[in-house]
């Protein structure tokens, strides 16, 4: 009996010590794998142009460390965080609204590597106005992938741009009429359901009937609502900004031609120091002087640039028929247009091109043109953990060189991952 009990615990003992040997192994090697997987970047920092090396680790950054000197043949490449857009309808050729369900995994997989390609790491999804059945069809599908984990994180939530909208020709711009209803929160709530609760921001016409409430339920829900395609009064948006708007969307586009001097949308918002502003620098939709007035009032701290880039950006230039059956021109300096009017027919600038322009046009700093596109849109989304490049936020950067005033991108990374590489400019 003794004798018996004596084997099991030596037995023990020497089991204690394989499975302990086991055990630090696995250790030493998972730790290794680690230190392997650990990588640097290093180029100019976007905010003082001085060289830096950034450590990345699981995803995440590690490390920013001042370095003397940058590597030869890399001596004017610069280190941002990746870009964060606000309002993308479709990208590469995918719409997120116009295809009537046809919206695949496939394409939202397209759409999020030409982004990457494009230097935008994260991006807020944009359905504009359409049927009840397509926006929940499409809410759903962008729902499932906001989830996916080959997209690595990059889509944030969703920005409803309509139906609550003006009717009216102009305000309404191109949203099509027969879709434009009144704000309606049960609809809302059944789309915002179907989303998988991943709606950011909603965008409406706050002088539409029952779109006071509407505001009051969303900042309630937490929901951010933005006021854009609208005609209102001074009155009426001081209510709305009164009950929780907090932005301009794309201010000074969604507005008709002929407006009175005086009384107009734009001065009311213009004049509001609460409202926050995003605007479109793709060079077509506002005017340089423009651009210059709203960035001088609103500042760099409440002014979002945004691409509102529909599915014909990263397509080459030619004539397309967009889903109502219109003719479009993609001109080769990048305007997308209905040629018969000579009318502007939506974006197809990708947001780097907005924060080349808008230090072309306003003259302001790399800096203060990154943080509206960066700080800016993950402040106001919450996205607390991307937006800086700081120890410990996501690894979301992006290596570039700017060349005849544009940004070229060498290499994104997303939550840690080289996901693109620039390889045309090696072959030079
Ligand atoms: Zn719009």
């Amino acid at each position: 009996m003794m004798n018996s009990k004596k084997i099991i615990q030596t037995l023990s003992k020497r089991q204690k010590i394989f499975y302990s040997t086991i055990f630090l192994l696995s250790l030493f090697l998972l730790y290794s794998a680690k230190s392997f997987s650990q990588q640097t970047i290093t180029g100019l920092l976007y905010t003082d142009k001085k060289p830096v090396t950034i450590t990345i680790k699981d995803g995440k950054i590690a490390g920013i460390k001042r370095v003397s000197k940058m590597l030869k043949g890399t001596q004017n490449y610069f280190v941002a965080p990746g870009m964060i857009d606000n309002q993308v309808n479709g990208y590469a050729g995918v719409s997120f609204t116009f295809l009537g369900g046809e919206l695949t995994s496939e394409g939202v997989r397209k759409a999020t590597e030409a982004l990457w390609k494009d230097g935008v790491t994260t991006y807020i999804p944009t359905l504009t106005t359409s049927s009840n059945e397509v926006l929940k069809k499409n809410f759903t599908i962008l729902g499932r992938e906001k989830n996916n984990p080959e997209l690595l994180g990059s889509i944030a939530g969703f920005h409803l741009e309509g139906p609550f909208i003006s009717p009216l020709d102009g305000f309404r711009g191109a949203h099509p009429l027969r879709y434009v209803r009144k704000p309606d929160w049960n609809e809302f709530q059944e789309l915002n359901k179907a989303s998988g609760n991943n709606i950011l921001e909603v965008t409406i016409a706050p002088e539409t009937e029952g779109a006071m409430e509407f505001i009051s339920k969303c900042k309630e829900a937490g929901i951010i609502v933005g006021l854009g395609h609208h005609n209102a009064t001074t009155d009426i948006v001081n209510e709305a900004v009164n009950r929780g708007a907090v932005i301009a969307t794309h201010f000074g586009n969604g507005c008709a031609n002929m407006i009175n001097r005086h009384i107009n949308p734009l001065w009311p918002q213009l004049a509001d120091d609460r409202l926050m502003i995003s605007i479109i620098v793709d060079g077509f939709h506002l005017n340089p002087e423009e651009i210059r007035v709203f960035y001088k009032v609103k500042g760099t701290d409440k002014t979002i640039i945004t691409s509102d880039v529909t599915s014909y950006s990263s397509l080459p230039p030619g004539k397309y028929l967009n889903s109502e059956g219109d003719t479009i021109e993609l001109t080769t300096e990048g305007m997308l247009r209905y040629p018969a009017q000579g009318v502007l027919a939506g974006s197809a600038s990708p947001l780097k091109k907005g924060v080349a322009n808008v230090m072309k046009v306003t003259g302001c700093s790399m800096e203060e043109a990154f943080r509206m596109v960066t700080t800016n849109p993950a402040r106001l989304y919450h996205l607390d953990d991307r937006g800086v490049l700081e120890v410990g936020k996501r690894a979301d950067i992006i290596l570039f060189q700017i060349v005849d005033n544009q940004l070229v991108i060498i290499n994104t990374y997303v939550n840690g991952k080289l996901v693109y590489e620039n390889k045309d400019l090696f072959k030079k």
